[in-house]
């Protein structure tokens, strides 16, 4: 008897070949526009497949509707409110707006006739990938092209229309979170320029196209923003002053820098003395 090797995914696996799939399915659908329902479908499913994965590395049994009985699994809307009760994740409104169409379409789809606008398709799929980054790099401490065939990865955050509506979809929530223009930097991961966004809180900064993360420092001279791996030391002697790829090589600037710098602590310690004198 020919034995049959069984196909055996993690939940993680599982979703990430999901996310795989919806990417293949909107590229071809630049050719061939039917492909969107497709990827719609396992944009859907992969998200669903991520928030179970989230659940599960809180608790195992929180994948299952009844943790009594631990037979069916939660729903997208079920993880999503378990998400918020438990783990304390926070979906931001228009996360939760772009599930709730994508939930609807994915009915239409599975149940019914279907009617739909390839725009409409293609930037909720585009709002469902970037969500899948952004849950990858924030709950899983994974960047979703980690888990990608390059290729694909290339082809969905540089080239074609997906990439353009990547882009097109990240600068509105740039938008409209108002984000002050010294926070947005070039993400050296998807080239996506002034996407990468630097955080008010933390020295961590996140790529609204691809959810690259990484620490940030901010320039001494103009005050910008700086991806760590291009910022340029000021000092030699002091590792925590940093300048940007503009001001840092612009030897104008920063010969002013330093001059400015040098004043400054020339009049604090020269007039301290007369100060005291002056008083005394
Ligand atoms: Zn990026
Ligand atoms: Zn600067």
């Amino acid at each position: 008897m020919r034995r049959v090797t069984p196909i055996k995914l993690s939940l993680l696996e599982n979703a990430e070949s999901f996310v795989a799939e919806s990417i293949s399915k909107a590229i071809a659908a630049e050719q061939d526009p039917r492909q969107w329902k497709f990827a719609i479908l396992a944009a859907v499913q992969a998200i669903e497949l991520i928030l179970k994965e989230i659940l599960r590395r809180e608790h195992w049994t929180l994948v299952f509707q009844n943790i009594d009985k631990p037979k069916l699994t939660v729903s997208l809307d079920q993880a999503m409110e378990r998400l918020r009760n438990i783990a304390r994740v926070e979906f931001s409104k228009s996360d939760a707006a772009t599930l709730a169409s994508a939930v609807s379409l994915r009915n239409q789809v599975v149940h019914a006739e279907v009617s739909f606008e390839p725009n409409q398709v293609k930037a909720i799929v585009a709002r469902l990938i970037q969500f899948a980054a952004h849950l990858f790099s924030t709950f899983l401490q994974k960047q979703l092209h980690e888990a990608l065939d390059a290729h694909l990865w290339l082809n969905a955050t540089q080239l074609g229309a997906l990439a353009d509506e990547l882009r097109a979809t990240a600068r509105a929530r740039i938008l409209q979170e108002s984000v002050d223009a010294k926070y947005l930097m070039d993400c050296w991961q998807c080239y996506g320029e002034g996407v990468f966004v630097a955080s008010h809180e933390s020295y961590m900064a996140t790529c609204y196209v691809c959810g690259n993360t990484d620490v940030t420092e901010w320039c001494v001279v103009c005050g910008h923003a700086v991806p760590s791996v291009e910022a340029i030391s000021v000092f030699d002697d002091d590792a925590d002053v940093w300048a940007c790829n503009g001001c840092g090589t612009d030897a104008d600037k920063m010969n002013r820098f330093y001059m400015a710098r040098e004043e400054k602590w020339l009049a604090k310690h020269l007039t301290r003395p007369a100060e005291r004198a002056c008083g005394e």
